[in-house]
């Protein structure tokens, strides 16, 4: 039974605060009467502010089953409740030092031991450091509901600056990256304004596989905190196939390759930094991947 912890009344509007032990019972309870879905909090809360939840609070981090990582047959699978600690500890094929590395940058370690990863997807902000590796990844989303479960990939899913298509009564529960890559080589910069703690001003993620004869066979590039949602890169992407996957290979990327971002002006940048900046992490990041086969 989801146990009633805490419940207050502030100005009128009540509150409650429940935290379910079953997945079942989280979803049952967010689909009678809905509900805030808190998880490691660290997004949730300093959202709030100095105000109060404006409707119940339903805390899922009791959920065990859908925590920790797991191999099948076709993905590995990333429990929605994973913390970037679990992630960063989790023995994973070389296609994930990308994702690693994107969770090692994540807030500090306090920061990493509470958040989780489908926190980081459902918050949907532009900046969000696990977005571009996931993509890159080709990342599918599973979202459970009373009603039973949906995929989706994690491209389509992102809707927008803080937008998602996860709908009220959903849980976001697993993250399923398939292993068709898992070997591949995979890098992951973050360009902030200072080295740790830090929004980014541009990330990029890639993953390449080189064929037999050391050309390019496959290669996927994400680019984030540059447009509402991170972007993959696909004519980038198209162009580098058939090229010798060997140092030098960065020099293949033109600024037209970027052309799809649309980064704006903000306190932490300007666009034409944001596209500058980049344009060098791009080529950065295949140089890493190459340089590393
Ligand atoms: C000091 C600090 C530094 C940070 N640094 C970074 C950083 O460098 N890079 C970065 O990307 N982020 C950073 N963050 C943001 C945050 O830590 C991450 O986005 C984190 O992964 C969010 O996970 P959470 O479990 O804390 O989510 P919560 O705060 O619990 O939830 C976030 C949102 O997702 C929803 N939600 C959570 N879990 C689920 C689920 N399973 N299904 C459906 N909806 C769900 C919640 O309802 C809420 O709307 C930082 C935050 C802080 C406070």
């Amino acid at each position: 039974m989801a146990q009633a912890l805490f419940g207050a009344s502030f100005r009128g509007a009540g509150f409650l605060y429940l935290k379910p032990k079953t997945l079942d019972e989280a979803v049952s309870l967010l689909g009678s009467s809905g509900g805030q879905i808190l998880a490691g909090g660290t997004d949730f809360y300093p959202a709030l502010g100095d105000r109060l939840p404006a409707s119940r609070v339903i805390d899922i981090s009791a959920l065990g089953e859908i925590r920790g990582i797991s191999t099948e047959s076709e993905h590995v699978r990333i429990g929605g409740l994973t913390t970037w600690s679990d992630l960063i500890r989790a023995p994973l094929p070389r296609g994930f030092d990308a994702l690693k590395a994107a969770a090692r940058e994540i807030g500090s370690l306090q920061i990493q031991n509470r958040a989780t990863v489908a926190g980081n997807l459902c918050n949907a902000s532009p900046a969000a450091d696990g977005v571009p590796p996931l993509l890159a990844l080709d990342a599918e989303v599973e979202l459970t509901s009373a009603a039973g479960r949906r995929r989706l990939p994690l491209a389509q899913f992102l809707a927008g600056n803080r937008k998602t298509l996860r709908c009220a009564g959903e849980i976001l529960s697993a993250v399923l990256v398939p292993r068709r890559m898992e070997q591949a080589a995979s890098a992951f910069l973050k360009l902030g304004a200072r080295r740790y703690l830090v929004i980014s001003i541009s990330m990029v993620a890639a993953v390449l596989e080189a064929d037999a004869a050391g050309r390019v066979a496959e290669v996927h590039v994400a680019v984030g905190s540059c447009s509402a949602t991170a972007q993959r890169l696909h004519e980038l992407e198209n162009d580098l196939v058939g090229l010798p996957a060997k140092p030098g290979i960065g020099a293949s990327v033109r600024a037209e390759h970027l052309r799809s971002l649309s980064p704006i002006d903000d306190v932490r940048a300007t666009a034409d930094y944001r596209r500058d900046a980049s344009l060098t992490l791009v080529r950065r990041a295949l140089e890493a991947c190459v340089g590393s086969r």
